[in-house]
């Protein structure tokens, strides 16, 4: 699994948990006919899923239905349990974009079995991350702008200020379940606007206009 990209000096960091947060913005949730939850959705992907813009997204046979899901991602930079929100952004070192994909097809069978997500959710590449900038540098973590193109067509356009649940909530509630570590990564949701991806799709990623990511979609092998 890779390290990730600290900037500006480009420091790799190992990374840890990958933890996401599902149905955390309003029209998402209608968009997928979805309830709104009390408490935030959470789930896991592996470690080994995480890709950075060095590797290629490779679709998973068993699905025809891959999803983009485009997320503000947070890197975990202190180690913390029980975490007020007071002080949450305390424990956030960078801040970056990324793609929760997720074989929508294989997530619908799931979840009406009520079994987990992990084949859905948790395929090879299904993780895919920017390089990360310094929280400090973003300025106001509760009005962060992100967009996705594919191909460059506007397909998802997203505020953190749209969220359910904020990012300082996100990190007080995980870590009233385990202890956040240094190098953990945090998915916060996608806003609405998710569709498929196909072979030779080009996705385009971009945070505040300051941060930019690009990722292609692997031929069928
Ligand atoms: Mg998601």
């Amino acid at each position: 699994m890779p390290a990730i990209n600290l900037l500006p000096d480009n420091q790799r960091i190992d990374t840890g948990t990958v933890y996401c947060i599902g149905r955390n913005y309003i029209k998402h949730i209608q968009e997928l006919e979805n309830e709104v939850n009390a408490e935030p959705v959470l789930f896991l992907k592996p470690a080994a899923s995480l890709i950075t813009q060095q590797r290629q997204i490779e679709l998973p046979t068993y699905s025809a239905d891959v999803h983009h899901e485009t997320e503000i991602v947070l890197l975990v930079g202190r180690e913390g349990r029980n975490i007020s929100e007071d002080d949450a952004l305390q424990h956030i070192e960078g801040v970056g974009i990324g793609l929760d994909l997720t074989a929508r097809d294989t997530q619908t069978a799931l979840r009406d079995k009520g079994l987990p997500w992990t084949v859905a959710k948790g395929f090879e590449t299904a993780a895919c991350v920017s390089d990360f900038l310094p929280a400090e540098r973003l300025g106001d973590l509760s009005h962060l702008r992100f967009t996705l193109r594919v191909n460059g067509e506007l397909r998802q356009e997203g505020d953190s200020s749209l969220m359910i649940f904020s990012i300082p909530k996100i990190i007080a509630y995980i870590s009233s379940i385990i202890t956040l570590h240094p190098g953990d990564l945090v998915f916060t949701g996608t806003p609405h606007g998710v569709a498929r991806i196909a072979p030779g799709d080009s996705l385009e990623l971009s945070l505040e206009d300051i941060l930019h990511a690009r990722f292609t979609v692997a031929e069928r092998m």
